[in-house]
């Protein structure tokens, strides 16, 4: 009823507007960089693990490139199932590396200018061990297919295709483990074949998160067998269908911890296990790693006091980072107005109030940061004084 009473040309306006306003309030929040860490190095955020149409994907590589630069992304990795084909009668695709190359010129010429990286690989797709592998930062991935049909397929073969990756200093990642699968119970078992892949430094990461799952045993291995911690989106349709990115959720990610913003940065980080997996809305890292995040992303300041003989002290702490940080107050501080637990939005501050404090004390700040795993069911704990 309204609309139709509208002159035309304010139907337009409101067309036009509408629309761009939400999209730009969208874009802003889903977009994943993070603040260099204090010691100079870059937090970049890679997606380790993609598919297109030129192995089991929905779309073509352009698609994922527009993804990616929607998300702005540091780095997307292009990695087609070597071995499974569904599209093989559609696209014969003799090269495997012809997604990496068209996904390059679509980022090199293509609609958006961006400072997207893109780093080649290709996913070992095997039945049985190593099961699923994600060889990255090889230069071509035709050598890594050491078998002409799945039949021919046993452990020694796949072993083949591993050396081949890191005949070219390849990265290869051990990708969704716990599958049901392999693990129906969810609880990996490292068998004699998988350990001596790891002894051979056949396999140096493991995805502790892929798309939609997180499974506390593979963190546990990555522990277990000192393994690159790693998280992806292994997006097969899109990324907007697969997540509820304007419910504040993101793909799942990696953020490598580099010193150059280059592909060899990244793989340097990789290699040296300086990683964080960012898996809806939770951190999930070695100890170390996880502190020196947070001391890049958090920072704690005492605000001063309206009056003297005041016995609360206001503390801002604020978030530079792209997602919301959940931490619980331990210890014997007292907060007036809170429970104790304090969301601290991205991109933005909330402040707390701490009892029985005059302006002249130190606070000592005891903290669970509660959307940190850096094993199965612990959280970060971290100490401020202030
Ligand atoms: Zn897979
Ligand atoms: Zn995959």
């Amino acid at each position: 009823m309204m609309i139709r009473s509208l002159p035309l040309f304010s139907l337009v306006v409101l067309l036009a507007v509408a629309p761009l306003s939400d999209s730009i309030e969208a874009t802003e929040s889903r977009e994943l960089r993070f603040p260099p860490l204090k010691d100079g190095r870059l937090v970049l955020s890679v997606d380790t693990h993609t598919h297109s149409v030129f192995s089991d994907g929905h779309v073509w590589p352009t698609v994922r490139v527009w993804e990616a630069n929607k998300d702005r992304l540091d780095a997307m990795a292009i990695t087609e199932h070597l071995e499974y084909q569904p599209n093989r009668d559609d696209i014969p695709h003799p090269d495997r590396n012809r997604a990496f190359e068209l996904a390059v010129k679509e980022n090199k010429q293509g609609r958006e200018r961006s400072d997207l990286l893109l780093i080649p690989g290709a996913e070992i797709t095997r039945k049985y061990a190593p099961g699923h592998v994600n060889a990255l930062f090889i230069e071509d991935t035709n050598p890594l297919l050491t078998v002409k049909h799945r039949r021919e397929e046993t452990f020694e073969t796949a072993r083949k295709a591993l050396k081949a990756a890191k005949a070219q200093q390849g990265f290869m990642i051990w990708n969704h483990p716990a599958w049901p699968r392999d693990f129906p119970d969810g609880v990996i078992k490292i068998s004699r074949e998988q350990q001596s892949l790891f002894d051979e430094g056949l396999i140096q990461g493991i995805e502790v998160a892929n798309g939609e799952y997180f499974n506390d045993s593979s963190l546990q291995v990555a522990l277990d067998h000192d393994l690159t911690i790693i998280g992806a989106s292994d997006i097969h349709g899109l990324i907007d269908y697969d997540y509820d990115i304007n419910g504040g959720s993101h793909r799942t990610v990696t953020v490598a911890f580099t010193n150059e913003r280059s592909v060899e940065g990244i793989a340097a980080a990789l290699f040296q296990k300086q990683t964080v997996a960012v898996y809806d809305r939770q951190f999930i890292g070695r100890e170390t790693e996880l502190q020196t995040l947070f001391d890049s992303l958090v920072r704690f300041e005492r605000l001063p006091a309206r009056r003297n003989d005041s016995q609360q002290t206001a503390v801002r702490i604020s978030n530079a980072g792209p997602i919301d940080i959940e931490l619980e107050v331990l210890g014997d501080v007292s907060l007036n107005k809170s429970a104790g637990y304090v969301t601290v939005p991205s991109h933005g501050s909330t402040v707390i109030m701490v009892l029985d404090h005059a302006p002249s004390d130190e606070i000592d700040l005891k903290l669970e940061w509660l959307n940190s795993w850096q094993a199965p069911k612990t959280h970060a704990r971290l100490a401020r004084t202030l």
